[in-house]
């Protein structure tokens, strides 16, 4: 597989097992598809999970809407989140395919930054890639404020959260009766 391939998002430690994320929203500004769902915390002594002020409780990625772009890695200051080799991505479930923080991160111990190495080499010249900020400058975009799977195109909500028929289908699946001809 090519290193510079972009599959699903690993979200990173450092040494100390303390997550890289400091919950700063950029990668969500930055993201294209709106895929990316943050609610970050203030750290304390008594619960300190990043070096950060903030770390992100809540990271969710939809990966129905992302589009592979990289731009969350490229927007991340911290190298928290990098795309990864991890292609098997398919459910018969919507909502299985929006991974959560829990998911995502790595185990303590393990202090890792992921696909980062190869992309602070240049790129090849046949694989020349998109700059997300050509300036290199947070462009001042919001974060995401939509819930994740709830995007602002209207036909997701149907598909994703009030879709009788597919209920109907779950049932009949986690029932154990044939998929096709229950
Ligand atoms: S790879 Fe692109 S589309 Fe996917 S979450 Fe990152 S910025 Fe968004
Ligand atoms: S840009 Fe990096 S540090 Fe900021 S919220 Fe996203 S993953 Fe966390």
């Amino acid at each position: 597989m090519p290193a510079r391939f972009r599959g699903r998002h690993v979200l990173h430690r450092y040494e100390n097992s303390l997550e890289r994320c400091v919950g700063c929203y950029l990668c969500a500004g930055a993201c294209p598809a709106d895929a990316i769902y943050i609610e970050a915390e203030e750290n304390t002594e008594e619960n300190r999970v990043s070096p950060g002020e903030r770390y992100a409780r809540v990271f969710d990625v939809n990966l129905l809407r992302c589009i592979f772009c990289g731009y969350c890695q490229a927007a991340c200051p911290t190298g928290a989140i990098t795309l990864e080799h991890d292609y098997k991505l398919a459910s018969y479930y919507p909502e299985d395919m929006v991974f959560h923080k829990e998911q995502l991160l790595e185990p303590k111990g393990q202090s890792t930054i992921g696909s980062n190495t190869v992309w602070f080499e240049p790129a090849p010249q046949e694989a020349a890639q998109p700059v997300p900020q050509v300036k290199h400058v947070f462009d001042g975009s919001q974060a995401s404020a939509a819930a994740v799977g709830l995007g602002d195109i209207p036909n997701e909500e149907p598909v994703l959260l009030v879709d009788e028929e597919q209920d109907e289908d779950r049932r009949k699946f986690e029932r154990g009766k044939d998929w096709e001809h229950a």
